[in-house]
């Protein structure tokens, strides 16, 4: 840190993310990325935007908003494109948190909203999830701030249905609800079809998981034209041409491939159940997960301890030292031939460590 770091920086604790290492090849399932390359459509569209480098972006995204609109069934003013997800989230911290309206957020979720908070400096306050990770609506009925949600939860994979958001969106009309869906193509059921009715919801997502394109860095918020105008303003007094040129362009072509889309949702959810079964035969117990990850601790190895013998065995799993959750790996759901590998190597750590 140099002398010249502004105080309000000083005690940032930035976000910490999963390991992504050059120097051997692992097996990643440690970041939640799709095994699968992006659709032949995003590549080809996304190479052909090449040639055009040298002009700025569409920063409205026109095109590529036309069509989200479209798919997700609400009119253009009520998306907003961002660079990754994680963008449109850092959006809503500014636009809708401050001193008089704190963040408000589970305990065990996705490690961001923090780091968000304080970023922003604005105060924030941890509910705490019940004993078997599930997450009860009634405790942020009455939660004075703006609530964040990931459904699908990360790191735990539990989903809560749509009515529950909705009881949530009913009984605080006059605080923002904003429903974190990165994982929601895995098995979870989205809130957008509530964004009409309800102003106060904002429905995120990502083209990071089930679209195969976190290197292309392409999120999205869905709320009403007046929330969307809200996030715009903070765009466009940060960075107006957050989405690039091949970003865009990749975008499109993945969004108007359908069928591979649908395909690999349900190959992943097919790869969940079968690994799902095979650690439970040796001896994991395991959350029900709606993602492409699974969340799973075992009866005698310490989480930890799996964690470094997968990785000196070239798996590399996500393992958090959060008190409640130390004992767990998360685990990405990756193409069938890794998951065997995956279980295999588990098989042999669990042989030696007899
Ligand atoms: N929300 C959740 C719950 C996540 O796990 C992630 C991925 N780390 C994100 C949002 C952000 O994803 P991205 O910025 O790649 O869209």
């Amino acid at each position: 840190m140099s002398k010249f770091l502004t105080e309000k920086y000083q005690k940032l604790k930035p976000y910490t993310p999963g390991e992504q290492p050059k120097e051997r090849a692992y097996i990643k399932l440690n970041t939640n990325e799709s095994p699968f390359p992006p659709s032949p459509q995003a590549i080809e569209r996304a190479r052909a935007e090449a040639d055009k480098l040298m002009l700025y972006p569409d920063p409205e995204c026109k095109e590529l908003a036309g069509l989200l609109a479209e798919k997700c069934g609400v009119s253009n003013d009520c998306v907003i494109l961002t660079n990754g997800s994680d963008e449109v989230l850092n959006f809503a911290f500014m636009a809708y948190c401050d001193g008089n309206t704190p963040a408000v957020f589970a305990d065990i979720t996705y490690g961001f909203y923090k780091v968000f908070a304080e970023l922003n400096g604005v105060p924030y306050r941890e509910i705490p999830l019940k004993e078997d990770f599930s997450l009860c609506v009634d405790e942020y009925i009455q939660a004075d701030g703006t609530v964040f949600i990931a459904n699908p939860n990360a790191p735990t994979g539990l989903a809560l249905p749509r009515t529950e958001i909705e009881r949530l969106l009913k009984a605080n009309p006059n605080r923002v609800v904003v429903v974190d869906e990165a994982y929601v193509d895995f098995g979870g059921e989205s809130c957008i079809p509530l964004t009409e009715k309800y102003g106060n919801l904002l429905v995120v997502q990502t083209f990071s998981k089930s679209r195969s394109m976190a290197g292309a860095r392409l999120g999205f918020g869905v709320g009403s034209p007046a929330l969307i105008e809200d996030l715009t303003r903070v765009r466009y007094s940060t960075n107006p041409y957050n989405v690039n040129k091949m970003t865009m362009a990749a975008g499109l072509g993945a969004l108007s491939d359908e069928k591979y889309f649908q395909e690999n949702c349900k190959t992943i959810i097919e790869n969940r159940a079968w690994t799902e079964r095979e650690l439970e035969k040796i001896g994991f117990t395991l959350t029900r997960s709606k993602t492409n990850f699974i969340f799973a601790k075992h009866e005698r190895l310490g989480g930890e301890e799996l964690y470094l013998k997968l990785k000196e065995k070239g798996v590399l799993v996500r393992h958090f030292s959060a008190p409640r959750i130390a004992e767990y790996n998360r685990i990405t759901v990756g193409s069938k031939k890794e998951m065997e590998i995956l279980i295999e190597r588990i098989k042999s750590i669990l042989e030696e460590t007899k």
